[in-house]
Parts: structure tokens; sequence; C-alpha cells
């Protein structure tokens, strides 16, 4: 491998500029060029790109986003859109990319390799933590700290006025996010779309907890959080229809993208550094539509195509615990 191109796309993760940075040091270290495409596969079929070189990197291994910009990019999924951006990777000489992102991302870099020669690897970035084959995903580790301090303060403010609220978390179809998060803040109930999509007609099954906790424990307050795409309406008609069908006002709040955000803690620091070292060096052993994760501490590579095949699963440990403590 002479010229190496890496790219960041899809929703942007803490821990992504962590990222970028081992892959630069670790390919330099090895003689090897390095190019970054600008906004995911955007840039790719633009050739919109810069090279990276160690000053490129310096003083990002604690920055939120990513210098190299994320997107999503509709152009790749029109017909002649992988073939496009294989001949672009041909045009540019490039022996190998790294494409950091999620699920999605990993199924545009499959749908390019059916057109380009050379190698190609992901790294698990997404806050969401929905990636088959790795423990943790890169920014996921943020994202849950992040959520934390925000349903602490939420939870300060609903004891304070006796309110129910209802914590809309992240995670596209995934409930790992809010399974965590809501475990985490003490949260006395928890819903995700893996226990099955809410019914409007059907609100029995989250009111019964909310009663229960009500009449017979007394509480001042009471936090829900709520993982997106869980109810069809939203959150704020869950919150409005929970309100209605008890009595109690429910507040809905949205944390929205404030989980993507910040500067990653060590654990995304150090994972992110892990699997863009680990990614570059196995690219340099021939390995070619791959995912580099970690599991159980160990770097990993997963086949790509296996990633999209299903969701991560929610930990069965966990949700039957809180459905033994009847907040499920
Ligand atoms: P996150 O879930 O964290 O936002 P993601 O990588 O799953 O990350 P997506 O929006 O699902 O995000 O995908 C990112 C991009 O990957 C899309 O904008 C598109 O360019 C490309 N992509 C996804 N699916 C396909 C596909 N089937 N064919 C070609 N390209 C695809």
């Amino acid at each position: 491998i002479k010229r190496l191109a890496v790219l960041t796309s899809g929703g942007d993760a803490p821990g992504m500029n962590a990222c970028i940075r081992a892959i630069q040091l670790t390919a330099s270290a090895c003689n090897i060029e390095v190019i970054g495409f600008h906004h995911g596969f955007n840039g790719l079929l633009e050739q919109e790109y810069q090279s990276l070189h160690s000053h490129h990197v310096d003083n990002i291994i604690q920055r939120g986003g990513t210098i190299l910009k994320s997107a999503r990019c509709p152009a790749l999924e029109q017909t002649d859109g992988p073939a496009r951006a294989a001949e672009a990777l041909q045009q540019l000489n490039i022996d190998a990319l790294i494409v950091i992102g999620g699920d999605g991302s990993f199924r545009g870099t499959l749908a390019i390799s059916k057109h380009y020669s050379g190698q190609l690897i992901g790294v698990p970035g997404t806050i969401d933590n929905d990636v088959d084959g790795t423990d943790n995903t890169i920014g996921f580790a943020t994202a849950l700290d992040t959520a934390l301090d925000a349903i602490d303060k939420i939870r300060d403010t609903a004891d304070a006025f006796e309110r129910i609220f209802l914590v809309e978390l992240m995670g596209r179809h995934s409930g790992y996010l809010s399974l965590a998060a809501g475990i985490a803040a003490g949260a006395e109930q928890i819903i995700c779309p893996e226990f099955g999509t809410l019914s409007p007609a059907n609100l029995k099954p989250i009111i019964t907890p909310i009663q229960h906790a009500q009449l017979l424990k007394g509480k001042a307050s009471y936090i829900m959080i709520v993982a997106e795409n869980s109810y069809p309406g939203g959150t704020t008609a869950l919150a409005e229809a929970l309100t209605e069908a008890i009595g109690i006002e429910c507040r809905a709040c949205i944390l929205g993208h404030i989980q993507r955000g910040g500067s990653p803690v060590g654990a995304d620091r150090i994972l992110a550094t892990k699997l863009g070292a680990y990614a570059v060096e196995q690219l340099l052993q021939g390995a070619n539509l791959m995912m580099a994760g970690e599991v159980n501490g160990e770097a990993v590579l997963y086949p790509l195509a296996k990633t999209g095949d299903r969701t991560k699963a929610i930990d069965p440990f966990l949700v039957r615990w809180q459905q033994q403590i009847g907040s499920l």
C-alpha cells in the first residue's frame, strides 16, 4: 500500500478524530501516504480531499466532531454511485480506503467493492452502538456520559416539580444507548424499539408501572427513557397521550444532537486509537472487506458484509433485571 484514504460517514461520533489521528500516525510510520476525503462519501464522489500529514492530526485527539466533516451521501445510493466512487479511488491511485462510520456506511463500502480492486476496511464510529462484531463503537461511551449528565439534571427538576419526564435518546432503531443510559441513570422505565413498537391504542403496559410507582411508592419524580423511533408519532406525542390517559402532566425532553457532540471520554479515545491503528496494520496484512472491532478487549476483524445482518442485541441480563423490578 502506497496511498491510503480515510473518510468519516453518517452521524458524527466523538472519537472519530482520535481514529483519524491513529490512522495517520500508523500509516506515516510505515511510509504510507494518507489522504482524507471531506464530507463522507460526497468528498470521494467529488474528489474533494486533503493530504493528511502529522501536523494535521496534532491536537485533535480531544476534539469532538471530525476534522474531515461527515455527511450522508444520497448520491452513493443511486445506481451509478458505487461505480463512480470506485472510479474516483482508481483515478487517485488509492490502494486502500478506511471508512469510519455506522452500518449504513459499511453498506455503501460494500457497494463500492463491486467495482473496486483495492482494499476496503471499516471502523465502527457511531454513538448508537448498533454494529455487530464489536463490543463498543467509537462514540458510544461519550454519548452515554453526555446523556447521563443531562438525565441527572432533568431528575433534579423532575423531583422539584413532581413531574413525569419522558427523555428521548438517539439510537436509530437500536435501544442500546437508551438501555445503558436508563440503567445508569436509575430511570423508572425504559422503552426501546427491541420491545416492539408501541401502539397508541395500547399504552397499558407502560401506564401500569407509572401508576404503581405513583400510588405505591409515592415517588416524587418519574423518568422514562424513550429510544427514538419507539412510538409512531414521536416522544412528544407519547407524552401527550400519557398525560391524557393518566391525568398527570408528562413532559417530553428530546436530547437530540447534544448526544453527538463533546470531547471524547478516555475510553473512546483509546478505542478509536486502537481500531484506527489496527485497521492500518490489518490492511498491510492484506485484510479486505473487514471491519476492525474490539471483542473482550481484543482487536478483531469482522466481515463487513455481516455487520448489517442484524442489529447488535441489547444486554439480555439488564433487560431481564429491569423487567424483574417491574419497570420495563
Ligand atoms: P449512523 O447510524 O451513526 O448515522 P450510518 O453509517 O449507519 O451511521 P447512514 O446514514 O445509514 O449512517 O449511512 C451513511 C451513508 O452510507 C449514506 O448516506 C449513503 O451514502 C451510504 N449508504 C448507506 N446504505 C447504502 C447502500 N445500500 N448503498 C450505497 N450507499 C449506502
